[in-house]
């Protein structure tokens, strides 16, 4: 029995006493029974039961908690990325023959998402509009899901989440709402009648580059169900480590996005300068007075996350290509939501608000913890035209 007695306690020891204010990792992937009848019972406990690693753990159930409230939603499932939140609310949601409408401004992979996988399964995925609640075709008899990105992505046009979950509850639809860019934080999508909010909890909310998840918060037990049926039958589940991660990210996470937002906005009003800064044709940020979006970002979000978009003018690729040997303290990559900023170049060409977009060049920034008179700096020799 020797060799036993490492777990012979089935690796419980002591804890009265430790009362730390950091929250405990628990690994695990089984889960002992005192007797016979309670393990022949372990399923009868509903999905808040611990049977088994993949089903949960005291470390993801903390941080199901602390979002549930956040999001002012009924329940939170984790899973291990920010697309996988997006897809896993559709497939749950979607049967053969439904219809799903899609924001043109939707975060890029959906797309493929939707082409590889929605249409193998006869789910008619269709883009809309985003700049306007009267482009979505809410008379579609067989419309069962309005996707809402607000902002969207990189072009950051901003969706009227209250009027579309308005429209869509009088028919029955249901409404998901990607709040990465905001978080809970900044605005509560559930409060302001959606059924079904996702976050990218890789990005803002664990905050430091360095895990990928994704949440579904649901506002209802009649949309926690499906969602929970869907995790379990496909087997998905997220790393009690990760959750940690998370959950020390959340302790920052507002004073992180209040820090970003004020940065963001300042360098944004700067970069506003067009006589200075001929290579930007246009800052899109919802904080600016003067954004297209502005009075529907004061109404339905209480600030701004440091992450906006510059539209830019025409030139030549090797030029352009030089500017970014000038950055000393941003980083080229894509994702954001991190303590480094970061610049992300991108290309719009997927026909989005009419087209009006196809062809130009984007640059996404992703405003982090520095100075903000380091990031003027590098901006400034970025988009100097001295050398250029
Ligand atoms: C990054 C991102 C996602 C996906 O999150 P991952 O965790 O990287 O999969 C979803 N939505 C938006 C708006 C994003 O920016």
């Amino acid at each position: 029995m020797d060799q036993l007695s490492p777990n012979s306690s089935n690796g419980q020891v002591e804890t009265a006493g430790w009362r730390s204010l950091s929250p405990a990792t628990y690994r695990g992937s089984t889960i002992v029974y005192p007797d016979y009848e309670s393990f022949l019972k372990r399923g009868e406990g509903g999905r808040k039961a611990f049977t088994y690693g993949l089903a949960g753990t005291p470390t993801s159930r903390l941080l199901q908690a602390r979002l549930t409230e956040m999001e002012e939603a009924v329940d939170t499932f984790l899973v291990p990325s920010g697309l996988l939140a997006i897809t896993v609310s559709m497939l749950a949601l979607l049967k053969p023959g439904d219809t799903v409408l899609i924001p043109e401004t939707v975060y890029g992979p959906v797309r493929r998402f939707a082409s590889e996988t929605l249409a193998v399964m006869r789910i008619n995925a269709q883009y809309y509009d985003p700049r306007s609640t009267n482009n979505i075709a809410f008379d579609d008899p067989k419309l069962r899901l309005v996707w809402v990105e607000s902002p969207g992505s990189i072009t950051m046009e901003l969706q009227d989440i209250a009027d579309i979950s308005r429209r869509a509850r009088a028919r029955g639809i249901l409404v998901g709402c990607d709040n990465s860019w905001a978080s809970p934080y900044l605005c509560k999508p559930i409060a302001l009648g959606a059924d079904i909010v996702v976050e990218a909890v890789s990005k803002t909310l664990s905050g430091h580059s360095d895990l990928l998840m994704g949440s579904i918060s649901v506002a209802s037990e009649a949309i926690a169900d499906p969602i929970h049926r869907t995790i379990r039958s496909l087997g998905i589940g997220v790393s009690p480590d990760d959750c940690f991660l998370a959950l020390r990210g959340l302790e920052t996470a507002e004073l992180r996005i209040k820090h970003a937002g004020q940065s963001g906005l300042q360098l944004a009003r700067h970069l506003c300068d067009t006589k200075r800064f001929p290579l930007i044709e246009a800052v899109l940020h919802p904080g600016l007075s003067n954004d297209a979006n502005h009075a529907l970002w004061t109404s339905q979000f209480t600030g701004s996350n440091g992450v906006f978009s510059l539209a830019l003018a025409k030139e030549n690729g090797e030029a352009h290509g030089r500017r970014y040997q000038r950055l000393k303290t941003f980083s080229l990559g894509a994702s954001w939501g991190g303590t480094h900023s970061l610049l992300a170049p991108s290309v719009i060409v997927d026909g989005r608000c009419a087209g009006k977009y196809d062809g130009k060049r984007f640059l996404r920034l992703s405003i982090g913890l520095e100075p903000v008179s380091v990031l003027l700096s590098d901006l400034d020799a970025f988009f100097s035209e001295a050398d250029g």
